[in-house]
Order: structure tokens, then C-alpha cells, then sequence
């Protein structure tokens, strides 16, 4: 085995991201490894389509990820 720096653990690690939705300009925390698709909270536009694992954004743009 290497000794090189961290094994890496296949392990989804999830995380929430804030987003801004680029209809509106709402911004709003979701979750990137949603199952099932967020809307913008004021304007309705779906802003994040699972994927099976992390979420694709569509009509939002990640203001920042929070650990
Ligand atoms: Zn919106």
C-alpha cells in the first residue's frame, strides 16, 4: 500500500450548497445530493434536477457550498 496522503473513501458526502436562482435572484440552501427536484421558493422554477447523485443545477448558479 502507498503512503500517500488519504485513502480515498468512496463515500457520498453530502453537503448543502446555497443557491441563487438566476429567474429571480432568490438565494436559497438545498441539499447536492437531493433525490427529487427543488424549486425556488418565490418564483417556483425548478432549480435543482437529481441526478442519482450530486444534483445538476438548472436555472440557479452555487453561491457557496456550506461544509
Ligand atoms: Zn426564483
Amino acid at each position: 500500500m502507498a503512503k500517500k496522503k488519504r485513502i480515498l473513501i468512496p463515500e457520498p458526502r453530502s453537503r448543502f450548497i446555497r443557491v441563487k436562482c438566476t429567474v429571480c435572484g432568490n438565494e436559497q440552501v438545498v441539499f447536492d445530493h437531493a433525490t427529487f427536484p427543488s424549486r425556488c421558493l418565490v418564483c417556483g422554477t425548478q432549480i435543482v434536477q437529481p441526478t442519482g447523485g450530486k444534483v445538476k443545477l438548472i436555472n440557479a448558479e452555487v453561491v457557496k457550498t456550506l461544509d
